[in-house]
């Protein structure tokens, strides 16, 4: 507990620190760009300990995880990120657990999580998932199918269409990836285009890689292990 509590003492305003430096470097202030501390795999407790900390925008990969953790933190003292794959038929515990989802990869994910916002009575912020590497491997939709994808879900009632996500293949070093972020900043300037209207959000950047993340335009930065230390899983 005490262990956890220093290392995040520690390492929460160094973090916050570099995504104001790369902000700086890009233009923008700090508060640009949001830091979603990624929570999955931690005890309910150390969850707790993070919205005490300040720490108000948590990223789950799991709506069952995401559950779990609502037992020991109240729904509404944090924004509740779902930023992995969600499976179309657990669209109807996203209203209820989530504030925003990152992960929207096609469109009848889109039109299930659409119905079941609007019988919800809510909106739902959503960015869609690009695959950015082309890796066969991973979820996200291609980028050459992006534009029609963006095209069928900004109609859908119960969803506003925010912008982009892509977690980019592994790399040694984080500047490895500046491409892939560079890319997918492209790739919302276009939709934007396509669509007539501001895509503003760009959801990329983890550990290794957020300050060049933000260096091209991030708007969230989903940071886990760098706030909590190493997953055991
Ligand atoms: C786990 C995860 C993160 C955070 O990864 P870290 O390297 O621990 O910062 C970010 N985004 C997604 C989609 C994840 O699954």
């Amino acid at each position: 507990m005490n262990t956890t509590h220093a290392s995040l003492a520690d390492r929460l305003p160094e973090i916050r620190a570099r995504i104001g430096a790369a902000a700086a470097r890009s233009g923008r202030s700090a508060e640009a760009v949001t830091l979603v501390a990624v929570v999955k795999t931690l005890s309910a407790e150390v969850v707790a300990e993070a919205v005490r900390f300040g720490l108000r925008d948590l990223g789950e990969n799991r709506v069952q995880e995401a559950q779990a953790h609502q037992l020991a933190v109240p729904r509404e003292a944090a924004r509740w990120h779902l930023i992995g794959h969600l499976q179309r038929n657990k669209a109807g515990k996203v209203p209820g657990l989530f504030d925003v989802v990152h992960s929207v990869d096609d469109l009848e994910l889109a039109t299930a999580l659409a119905r079941r916002c609007r019988e919800a009575g809510r909106v739902m912020p959503v960015m869609i998932e690009v695959n950015v590497s082309g890796e066969a491997s991973k979820f996200g939709v291609m980028p050459d199918a992006l534009g029609p994808l963006l095209e069928q879900v900004a109609p859908l009632e119960g969803l506003e269409l925010r912008g982009l996500m892509t977690v980019p293949e592994a790399v040694d070093q984080p500047d490895e990836a500046r491409a892939a972020f560079a890319r997918l900043r492209e790739l919302r300037d276009a939709g934007a285009a396509r669509l007539g209207r501001p895509l503003p959000e760009l959801s990329m950047g983890m550990s290794g890689d957020y300050e060049v993340a933000v260096e091209e335009g991030a708007t969230i930065v989903r940071v886990g292990s760098a706030l909590f230390g190493a997953r055991r899983a």
